[in-house]
C-alpha cells in the first residue's frame, strides 16, 4: 500500500461500523473465511467476498468499501452467520456498512429509484387496474395503494 493509499485510511472506519446496530461483530472477526465458502455472490463475482470485506474495514479503508458498487450484492441470506465460529452475524454487519455509505450519500441508482416507487405505490411494482381486473376475475380481492404510509416511515 503505497503512502497516498496509507494517508486516505480512516482508523476510526470500524468503530463507525462497529457503534451502528448489528455492527458490533465485526470486532470480534479472525478471519477464517468460513463465511466466504458458503456466500452464494463470491463465486459469481469475486469483488465480493466477506472476509474481504471485514479486513478493508478493520484496516480502515473507509472510502473503499463505502463507495464500492459491490457492497449492495449481498443477498442477505444468511448463510454466513450460520456457519461464522465467532457469531460475527455477518449479514447484520453488512446492513451497517451499508446504512452507513447511504448516510455518506454512496446510494446505488437502483436504490434510488426503489425509493421513489415505495413513495409513490407503497410498493415496488405498482399495481395497475390491469392486474386488479385479472385478481378480480381469479377472485382476489383488490390490491388498493397506500403510498402515505411508507412515505411516512421513508
Ligand atoms: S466466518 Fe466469521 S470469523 Fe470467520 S472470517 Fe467470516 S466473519 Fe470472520
Ligand atoms: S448474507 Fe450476504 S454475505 Fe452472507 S452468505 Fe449471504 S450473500 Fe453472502
Amino acid at each position: 500500500m503505497n503512502r497516498k493509499k496509507l494517508n486516505e485510511l480512516d482508523p476510526s472506519f470500524k468503530e463507525q461500523v462497529a457503534r451502528q446496530p448489528g455492527g458490533e461483530g465485526l470486532r470480534v472477526c479472525f478471519g477464517c473465511k468460513a463465511c466466504t465458502a458458503v456466500c452464494p455472490i463470491e463465486p459469481v463475482d469475486k469483488r465480493y467476498d466477506p472476509r474481504k470485506i471485514i479486513r478493508m474495514a478493520l484496516l480502515g479503508m473507509k472510502r473503499e468499501v463505502l463507495e464500492a458498487d459491490f457492497i449492495w450484492l449481498c443477498s442477505s441470506c444468511y448463510g454466513c452467520q450460520e456457519v461464522c465460529p465467532q457469531n460475527v452475524c455477518f449479514t447484520e454487519v453488512m446492513f451497517a456498512i451499508k446504512n452507513l455509505a447511504v448516510a455518506e450519500g454512496c446510494v446505488p441508482p437502483g436504490l434510488a429509484a426503489q425509493k421513489t416507487l415505495l413513495k409513490q405505490h407503497g410498493r415496488l411494482y405498482e399495481v395497475t387496474d390491469f392486474e386488479n381486473e385479472k385478481r378480480e376475475k381469479l377472485g382476489l380481492p383488490k390490491i388498493v395503494e397506500h403510498p402515505e404510509d411508507y412515505d411516512a416511515l421513508l
